[in-house]
């Protein structure tokens, strides 16, 4: 985000990221995920490695991030569910930017099972935004959709331009960011059955490699915990598409023992450049 979106506090903004990537310019050495990956086989990784990572394709990626990739030199790899390019909205997304629009100060969503939620102030508008999401996001895929849809009928137009278009992820790839895949409509494949899950992950590399007219080699879990959102049939089915990589949210440090298919990741979430070095640091000891 270019400032401090209420709706998204967790969220960085430019300036925090641009400090996160001058701090892996000055004391890491951040490596493409092909490289580093290249190098975890020949026993050659420098020391303090780091690859930066984003899911699911948001323009803010191309139109935010990038910029201060470049300015840094660090290279990255970008996650993309490929339903949503192109004008589509992730349904956590949908609920926030619902809220966010809603007339308050109330918000009546008892007719779905759900509570009322007081929205007088920014400060509410988001807490009901992330207890909504909290409690809907393990509905069935059907029921939750329908919530959604409800949700979204209350308020006017949303914005079609959170995720990237054809065009920008395009632009991002020819600028040097690896783009990877991460399904095609970010389902938990832990609740699909064999034939959806293996629609979702090879459609998900075609549509990028029509797209980029070249290999899609990586791939993102939507979720990311092992054994919950995702299992080793998914793993498998991972490997035998053609994937070189795939990444867990598991939180952990990349080792030469590490299963390529299910690579643990961080997220360091500390908002001082020392305290999120320190942290970044200890990760290192963590297998994942
Ligand atoms: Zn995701």
């Amino acid at each position: 985000m270019s400032e401090h979106d209420y709706m998204r506090p967790w969220e960085p903004t430019v300036a925090a990221l641009d400090w996160q990537m001058e701090l892996l310019f000055k004391h890491f050495s951040p490596l493409s995920l092909p490289e580093a990956l290249s190098k975890i086989g020949s026993r050659s990784l420098p020391e303090r490695a780091v690859c930066v990572t984003f899911d699911d394709g948001y323009a803010n990626n191309f139109e935010l991030a990038l910029p201060v990739l470049k300015r840094w030199r660090i290279p990255a790899t970008v996650y993309v569910a490929t339903d949503f390019l192109n004008g589509g909205r992730m349904w956590n997304d949908s609920v926030i930017e619902a809220i966010r629009v809603a007339e308050g100060p109330d918000f009546d969503l008892r007719e779905i099972g759900l509570d009322t939620y007081d929205i007088g102030g920014f400060e509410m508008r988001k807490a009901a935004a992330v207890m909504i999401i909290r409690e809907i996001k393990h509905w069935p895929p059907e029921k939750r959709a329908h919530a959604v849809m409800v949700i979204e009928s209350m308020v006017g137009a949303l914005p079609d331009n959170l995720m990237m278009t054809d065009d920008q992820v395009r632009q991002l790839s020819s600028e040097g960011v690896e783009v990877g895949a991460h399904t095609k409509s970010h389902p938990i494949l832990a609740t699909l059955d064999t034939e959806q899950s293996r629609d979702e992950i090879v459609g998900s590399k075609t549509y990028l490699e029509n797209l980029l007219k070249k290999p899609v080699r990586h791939f993102a879990y939507p979720n990311g915990r092992p054994g919950i959102d995702y299992t080793f049939e998914h793993r498998d089915i991972v490997e035998s598409a053609g994937f070189e990589s795939a990444a867990s949210t598991q939180w952990g440090a990349v080792s030469r023992l590490s299963d390529k298919w299910q690579l643990p990741r961080f997220t360091p979430w500390d908002r001082t450049p020392l305290r999120f070095m320190t942290r970044l640091l200890l990760n290192y000891r963590n297998p994942g």
